[in-house]
């Protein structure tokens, strides 16, 4: 029987740990609708809003699997970016809808006090199924194209660092805000 146990917060992965380079696995929708599956997607919502996270995949909380939950709603980390709703991407694939790509201001929750500008294209078109196994087909645009192209990265195994190609932009965040923020 299912109790209503209290979410949890988890313990967030930091780049070194092996789990972060992984090519994450599949999730069939047996195991999504899995009273654990469900119980581990609000864990992993719990932990993004506790850690003011945009996104978070889940090898970011030590488990290799195709997921990831995101969410851009008043957040004091990124404070002048549009709403982005509460999603949960499942197997995620995303495809750019052309070349052109923007540059912005990425941190991560694994990659803690860090700050660099990554190019991303500007506009994807993203399919994935939800947490009860539906398809989801969308396009996303700008910041919102940005944060799911982060995780969808993290369930390759990539950080945002190997996006960057000149770290001349990378930056704490005391000397981010210091020199980088409204320039
Ligand atoms: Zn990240």
């Amino acid at each position: 029987m299912l109790r209503n146990l209290p979410m949890a917060i988890l313990k967030v992965t930091r780049l070194g740990h092996p789990v972060l380079r992984k090519v994450t696995d599949n999730i069939s929708v047996k195991e999504l609708k899995s009273a654990s599956m469900q119980r581990f997607i609000d864990d992993m919502i719990e932990t993004m809003k506790e850690y003011d996270g945009v996104g978070l995949a889940a090898d970011q909380v030590f488990t290799s699997k195709q997921l990831a939950v995101l969410e851009v709603a008043n957040n004091p980390r990124y404070p002048d970016k549009g709403k982005v709703p509460l999603t949960v991407l499942v197997n995620p694939k995303i495809t750019p809808m052309s070349d052109e790509m923007e540059a912005d201001w990425e941190g991560c929750l694994s990659i803690p006090d860090l700050r660099g500008q990554v190019p991303r294209y500007k506009h994807i078109h993203v399919t994935a199924l939800d947490r009860d196994g539906h398809k989801l087909d969308f396009v996303a645009k700008g910041f919102h194209a940005r944060v799911i192209q982060h995780e969808y990265d993290h369930l390759n195994g990539k950080v945002y660092l190997d996006r960057m190609g000149d770290f001349s932009t990378l930056a704490f965040l005391q000397e981010f805000s210091r020199y980088w923020l409204n320039k």
